[in-house]
């Protein structure tokens, strides 16, 4: 599903040095690298602030931690997503509302936030599934008839431009309040271990999200809010800032690869390539497919057999796993997802395909729904 090590060995030399840069000069937590870093990202996505944390969940939970919200509070978000969305806000004894994706996209769908709206309702987390921006413009606009912050999950869009009409061009992650994004190793902007960072253009959720990943400290050993230790490894920084300057390339290779997929595969029957929205560029985290529900696992099985990784995400919509039984959902609640859970396929995507891969790969693939 990756190439973490051909990507690596492309860079290895600037990146080695980097690692042992930090190594010398032994500044393992907040080192010079961490704030230029932050710097340096701040300038790609054209935000005021950028502040790295230590993971993509973290991220999520200090945001919803600088809202100041009250228990039970609740926080719209959707139920087509990696866990980490949803985690946080329970653990901040807040309570999750789902709303249903659109089908096409997999984002989540503005039309349904009216009927999810209650007198408790504080924020919406919208999450750029995939690697493209949900519908925003909506998003915002709802948000602001109704005074609620809006946080968005960008751990799979980091680098995609949203492209409103008629309005200037912004980066995904920095259009809400705040905006979050992970490094995992596997994301579009991969560490070497745990990463992650939030972005603000309010000076006020800036330094107040600033404070809580470093225990809430204001002064040095002075506590004004209860907060966490959730830091980016000063070595994490110095490897990432390597990375950063080939993001956009990185982006590239993605989309030639997802370009060839869509030539290649888009006129089997029953198949839906993904599908682009027109107000936000696609930098494709994953290349995720609709194929028939009676014949995924088949299909998944095939590929494997050839020697072709595939997967599922998500097999299960949020709002039926176990742990989150308590909310009272059930199945038939939020069809759309509970329909893609049982469709989607994910190909191979990653910097590092070539050519005669994803010649095999698409061929391998058409011959699935010939035989
Ligand atoms: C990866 C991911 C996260 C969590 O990031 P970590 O760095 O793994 O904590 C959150 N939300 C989404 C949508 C993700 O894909």
């Amino acid at each position: 599903m990756v190439d973490l090590h051909g990507q690596y060995l492309k860079i290895k030399k600037e990146v080695d040095s980097a690692i042992q840069g930090v190594i010398d000069s032994t500044a393992f937590i907040k080192g010079e690298d961490v704030r230029q870093f932050q710097d340096e990202l701040s300038a790609y996505m054209g935000v005021k602030h950028t502040i790295a944390c230590g993971n993509g969940t973290d991220a999520l939970q200090v945001s919803m931690m600088a809202l100041d919200l009250q228990p039970g509070d609740e926080v719209i978000t959707t139920p087509f997503t990696f866990i980490a969305t949803v985690e946080v806000i329970g653990l901040l004894g807040l309570n999750p509302v789902f709303v249903d994706v659109l089908p096409d996209t997999f984002n989540l769908d503005p039309a349904q936030l009216e009927q999810a709206l209650t007198e408790r309702t504080r924020a919406i987390v919208p999450v750029h599934l995939f690697g493209q921006c949900a519908d925003m413009e909506s998003i915002i606009e709802f948000a602001k008839t109704h005074g609620l912050y809006v946080i968005e999950d960008n751990a799979q869009a980091l680098g995609a431009d949203f492209l409103p009409e008629g309005g200037a061009v912004q980066k995904a992650g920095t259009i809400g309040h705040l905006g979050t994004t992970s490094f995992f190793p596997s994301k579009n902007l991969g560490a070497f271990g745990d990463g992650g960072a939030i972005f603000t253009n309010d000076e006020s959720f800036g330094k107040r999200v600033a404070s809580l990943v470093n225990h809430g400290m204001e002064k040095r050993y002075h506590y004004d809010h209860v907060g966490v230790n959730s830091r980016l490894d000063t070595l994490q920084a110095a490897i990432l800032r390597v990375k950063l300057k080939h993001l956009d390339d990185y982006h590239r290779r993605r989309q030639e690869a997802a370009d060839w997929y869509d030539t290649t595969l888009s006129d089997l029957p029953g198949v839906a390539v993904p599908v682009r929205s027109s107000f936000t560029t696609h930098i494709f985290h994953q290349y995720t497919m609709q194929v028939p529900a009676s014949e995924r696992d088949a299909l998944k099985q095939w590929l494997q057999d050839k020697g072709i990784p595939s997967m599922v995400y998500y097999p299960v919509p949020l709002h039926l796993q176990k742990a989150y039984h308590d909310l009272g959902y059930r199945e038939g609640d939020l069809p759309v997802s509970e329909e893609l859970c049982s469709k989607v396929l994910s190909l191979p995507m990653h910097t590092e395909l070539e050519k005669n891969q994803l010649e095999y790969i698409s061929e391998q693939f058409r011959l699935f729904f010939k035989s």
